[in-house]
């Protein structure tokens, strides 16, 4: 197949110039070979994890190192889909399994003659993802979803029937569009990405009569087909909803359809000067997550987060490590004082300004920051779980293997990589990205005054205060 190359706008790299990276997404195999696989994996770890607990006497969270279903997910996996996410926006989407199970219980579904229904406004303004996210962490905090293979399994089981329910019932990718918990995530830490599907040529795309792209008829079909986000690829100008699946590419018969690679937040892209509702409260609740997560590699800073919530349950007469109250105080009441203190600041300075105008539009920019800070907090997790993954591929459930740590028989795997190294890439992250989170606030609100900067500023100081004393 003949690809028409044009030069590329701004400072792009058009990828598909690159003779393999062309066959790979204009094969028809692309990309469900790719989610079969991510499929068969996460089948697999499922498998494996089902009915796991930890055995006696085998601290949880070694015991999640050690089994190959939490090692996999929580360890590795998430913390590559973090980095992937800011650098490559929804690449992971590409691959994800979970598409794959419901584009293909959404065609059995019409097969058989199901009257699907498209996901209601509601629905797709993504307050039910936010809300699944913010249970998904609360299971972390309260029952150890992380650490504990059973929940793991179960809660991948879940994911992976809800998207084959969602598919039969509802159509047009309605469980990556209304309820994949991490879709929020990948939207809002995926802004910048240097990686891009976009059209090349304007003209091209105006005088386009079959207008593929969007073709209504051509979305039933498996290979080239019309967007099945919705988004209308001749007119895309964000990375936050595509999801680099390639049907666009594909479908556009004039050639005209692109994967760039350019720097990162490309000045070509569309910013949203106010976030929506629910990704500012995803933002907030991010931010606590990711503050307590930098937290916990540093023991003072541990306890003096902690503090509250074990006052909090000594209170209420609970267990002071209790970790239902650890999570509500994380997700939901230490964001919210630290946005009331953001408000507040800005506040100081702009009286008639209303704080959840304040909020809006500091999200966007904050979450950059925030983002970095998962980053930092991810290369430290991979580092120190990868080791094990050796031990987990031998003894899949970790039984035996965390008996033999436990008992001293076998020495703990070191991290792959220095402390040093981890905190210098840490604390480069941290500034690039308070740097990046200063351009685009400058940006997309350029006629604010430098005081609204102030609340990035100190978001970016308390982490790098934290990390620098890891
Ligand atoms: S939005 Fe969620 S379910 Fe859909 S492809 Fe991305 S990660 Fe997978
Ligand atoms: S992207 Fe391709 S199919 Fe879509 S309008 Fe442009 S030229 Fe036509
Ligand atoms: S714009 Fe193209 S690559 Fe992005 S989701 Fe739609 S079809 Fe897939």
């Amino acid at each position: 197949m003949k690809v028409k190359t044009d030069t590329p706008k701004h400072n792009e790299f058009d990828l598909l110039r690159i003779s393999l990276v062309r066959k790979m997404v204009l094969w028809a195999g692309f990309p469900y070979i790719f989610q079969i696989l991510t499929l068969l994996v996460f089948l697999t770890l499922a498998i494996i994890g089902w009915g796991l607990f930890p055995p006696n006497g085998v601290d949880d969270k070694l015991f999640a190192k050690t089994c190959l279903t939490n090692l996999t997910i929580w360890g590795l996996w998430w913390p590559l889909m973090i980095w992937g996410a800011v650098l490559f926006g929804r690449i992971w989407c590409a691959v994800c399994p979970m598409e794959l199970i419901s584009n293909f219980s959404e065609r059995f579904g019409r097969t058989i003659g199901i009257k699907q229904k498209p996901l209601s406004k509601w629905l797709s303004s993504g307050y039910l993802i936010v809300a699944l996210y913010a249970l998904i962490q609360l299971l972390v905090a309260g029952v150890h979803l992380h650490r504990i293979p059973a929940y793991t399994s179960i809660f991948l089981f879940t994911l992976l029937t809800t998207a084959l329910f969602t598919g039969l019932f509802l159509k047009d990718r309605a469980f990556c569009r209304g309820f994949c918990p991490v879709g929020m995530l990948l939207n809002a830490y995926g802004r910048g990405s240097m990686l891009a599907v976009r059209h090349a040529s304007d003209q091209t795309c105006a005088s386009c009569r079959s207008r593929d792209c969007v073709l209504p008829a051509n979305r039933k079909k498996l290979v080239g087909r019309s967007c099945p986000s919705l988004l209308n690829p001749a007119k895309l100008n964000s990375a936050s909803d595509c999801l680099v699946c390639g049907q666009c590419i594909k479908s556009c018969t004039p050639f005209n359809m692109k994967l760039f690679f350019r720097p990162l937040f490309h000045p070509a892209d569309y910013r949203e000067p106010l976030a929506s509702w629910p990704l500012t409260i995803f933002i907030m609740l991010v931010s606590g997550f990711v503050t307590y997560e930098l937290c916990t590699e540093w023991e003072q800073a541990k306890q003096f987060f902690l503090w509250m919530p074990q006052r909090l349950s000594l209170f209420l007469d609970l267990n002071t490590n209790n970790g239902w109250i650890q999570g509500f105080w994380t997700l939901f009441l230490f964001p919210f004082l630290l946005w009331l203190f953001f408000g507040a600041i800005v506040k100081v300075f702009e009286r008639s300004c209303s704080f959840t105008t304040i909020w809006r539009r500091l999200a966007l920019p904050l979450v950059i920051v925030i983002s970095a800070g998962h980053m930092v907090k991810g290369i430290a997790k991979f580092v120190s779980w990868v080791g094990f993954l050796p031990y987990a591929v031998r003894d899949p459930s970790g039984f035996k293997t965390s008996h033999q740590f436990t008992s001293g028989m076998v020495q703990i795997p070191e991290p792959i990589i220095g402390h040093l190294v981890v905190l210098i890439t840490g604390i480069a992250v941290l500034l690039i990205s308070v740097y990046f989170a200063n351009r685009e606030f400058k940006r997309t609100q350029c006629e604010l005054p430098a005081y609204w900067l102030l609340p990035l500023y100190i978001s970016g100081t308390m982490f790098l205060f934290v990390v620098y004393n890891w």
